[in-house]
């Protein structure tokens, strides 16, 4: 296990744009634009292009884009944590990285920004008691949405080693 299978096991795998909401793949409906499960009768947006006139919507990635995406992905929040956050900045400093990824993986599932709203955890971060820290990370609620994956994440803080999942 490393940090890229852990967040792979969360996130899957899809080289196709999906809503981020319903979790399924956006489609062409014709005269109804791009539509998701959730919003059928929505129009996304026009068709989703990137990079050098990519239609992300039609093509989507190459297998392999995927994976140096990741890589990119998770060097940036590994750069973007601690400048945002001291208790992430010292939580690397003090070698707890196995620790921090747990934070990683819990920025991939609601944004850098609202890791900053988890205060109790962060207290007990602060405090080194990692016990406290993932019973806090537990009363939340990505753990109510998610409790699969808060459970993970709460047993990596916890810990310091991979859960079985
Ligand atoms: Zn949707």
């Amino acid at each position: 296990m490393d940090i890229y299978a852990y967040i792979t096991n969360w996130e899957g795998v899809r080289l196709k744009p999906y809503c981020d909401e319903c979790g399924q793949p956006i489609v062409w409906r014709g005269a109804a634009g791009w539509t998701c499960k959730c919003k059928p009768s929505a129009n996304i947006s026009p068709s989703i292009t990137i990079g050098r006139g990519r239609d992300l919507s039609v093509v989507g990635l190459y297998s392999g884009e995927d994976v140096m995406m990741q890589r990119n992905d998770v060097a940036e929040r590994l750069a973007e944590l601690p400048k945002r956050y001291d208790w992430f900045n010292q939580m690397q400093a003090d070698g707890e990285m196995m620790r921090a990824y747990a934070i990683v993986d819990l920025s991939f599932n609601c944004g850098v920004g609202a890791v900053g709203e988890f205060h109790d955890m962060i207290a007990a971060i602060q405090r080194k008691d990692w016990r406290a820290a993932a019973k806090a990370m537990l009363d939340s609620a990505f753990a109510r949405e998610r409790l699969d994956r808060a459970s993970a994440d709460a047993s990596l803080l916890e810990n310091g080693e991979w859960p079985s999942l």
